[in-house]
């Protein structure tokens, strides 16, 4: 059963007990959670109500959705620091696997009308504005489930970044007293990112559009509204209408670079070094500039990316997960679920694993007796420590805790699939079940700030003070 067939109750009691067995298997690896008193919360939230950035909200607003309690998980997630570094193949094996391009196919064929309208207004190609919404929501199905205020104030209250959060808390109420969102549709990312675009709350209030043209801006519950929000983003952020993101290339013989997708060349300088598409062709002339990416050095796959990858990474401050969301639109464009992988080959002998082979990873652990909580398909800490103790009680060398393909044809041994059966090379299972409990990995959400001339940068939230 496909999980856009599932009943909408089912899926919200799916995505709860899914969301549970995560917060439990993440527990063990993080921090202990902070003990926040409440009377400082509750004194802090007086103050605030006073304070000007609330300004613009209205007490009956502000006392409304004033949460009773603070809430220490965020505090943990804002301190988070993974365990185990994740080799790009693995990020982009989840991230890009063949549940997630079917999806998108689908989404596009479900969706065309909405979508051309949107490319015509926005000029943002409908498949980029499908790469973003299948990775940062696989496509509305995962929305995140925190209460977005009890978050936003505990951050607004607590440890690092108070400043930010305070406005974004502020902005959060100033969207339900404007009655674009429902009060309980209001939960989200830890950080506060919400809804099928996974805006934070000011990224809403600038860039978020009515675009069924109810008069609300619902990122939540309606689709028009999500796609043509994700395309007024990119827009807002420089895309060039008609470039493609970039494409994978062949570096010559004896090329050698550094990765610096920043320093932007014109074609004919990268033609003339000697570098063609992946396939041998020669590069076209359609990039007004380009710079060089090579998410694995030399030996793997290498790109030439464009003004519009960079406003994929302006999403969330990452070059794999842009990567992630550009190679999803070439999969979608292309119809063809059936290889995942780049022209190039990752440098590695043991590839990375799918969703669904994440989660026969994790049943068999369980099976075998290791307390990692539940399945949720996401390797985590849990599961990485589990898999070290397995692999070092069994002698398997290097013990490092990674679930690849060889670590899940060690556990699964003899009830594996034949890899025949499998769409590529990364073995990844055709009559898989999107489970995607939690947004998408955000290994660094931006926040907008300001520079002492007034100018906007952006920096990632795990980062800085
Ligand atoms: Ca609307």
């Amino acid at each position: 059963m496909r999980f856009t067939s599932v009943s909408t109750s089912a899926l919200s009691l799916l995505s709860l007990a899914v969301g549970l067995s995560f917060a439990s298997t993440a527990q063990a690896a993080r921090p202990p959670a902070p003990d926040l008193s409440n009377s400082e919360f509750q004194q802090c939230l007086d103050r605030l109500k006073n304070s000007s950035k609330f300004s613009g909200v209205d007490s009956f607003t502000f006392n409304n959705y004033r949460p009773s309690q603070p809430d220490p998980s965020v505090i943990q997630s804002l301190n988070y620091q993974p365990e185990f570094q994740k080799d790009v193949w693995d990020y982009l094996s989840v991230l890009v696997d063949k549940e997630r391009v079917e999806d998108g196919i689908r989404a596009k064929h479900q969706w065309s009308d909405t979508l051309r309208q949107v490319e015509s207004r926005y000029g943002v190609k409908a498949a980029h504005v499908l790469g973003v919404w299948g990775v940062e929501s696989n496509f509305g199905q995962t929305l995140g489930k925190k209460p977005l205020f009890e978050s936003l104030a505990t951050l607004s209250c607590f440890d690092r970044r108070q400043s930010y959060f305070q406005g974004e808390f502020a902005n959060a109420l100033k969207i339900v007293q404007r009655g674009d969102i429902a009060p309980s549709d209001m939960t989200g990312s830890w950080a506060g990112a919400f809804g099928q675009t996974q805006f934070m709350p000011g990224t809403f209030l600038d860039l978020a559009v009515d675009f069924d043209g109810d008069g609300r801006r619902d990122l939540v519950n309606s689709v028009p509204d999500a796609l043509a929000s994700t395309a007024n983003f990119l827009d807002n952020r420089g895309y060039r209408t008609g470039e493609p993101w970039g494409y994978e290339v062949k570096l010559p013989d004896g090329f050698w670079a550094a990765s610096n997708r920043r320093d932007k060349k014109s074609i004919s300088h990268w033609r003339n070094q000697g570098l063609t598409l992946a396939n041998g062709s020669p590069l076209p002339y359609d990039l007004n500039s380009a710079g060089l990416l090579l998410p694995a050095g030399m030996e793997g796959p290498a790109f030439l990316v464009g003004k519009n990858f960079d406003t994929f990474y302006s999403y969330n401050a990452s070059e794999n997960y842009a990567l992630a969301i550009a190679h999803l639109s070439d999969l979608i464009t292309r119809e063809d679920s059936s290889k995942t992988d780049f022209i190039t080959a990752w440098p590695t002998d043991d590839p990375g694993i799918s969703r669904q082979q994440a989660k026969d990873i994790q049943q068999a652990l369980l099976d075998a007796g290791y307390d990692i909580g539940g399945v949720d398909g996401i390797i985590g800490d849990n599961t990485r420590t589990a898999i070290q103790q397995y692999q070092t009680s069994r002698g398997i060398f290097p013990a490092d805790g990674r679930a690849g393909q060889n670590f899940y044809r060690t556990i699964i041994g003899d009830a594996a699939p034949n890899r025949s059966q499998y769409g590529n090379q990364y073995g990844q299972s055709g009559n898989s079940q999107p489970l995607n409990p939690e947004p998408a990995d955000r290994m660094g959400q931006l926040i907008q700030q300001k520079n002492a001339d007034g100018s906007i940068r952006l920096v990632r939230i795990d980062e800085g003070s």
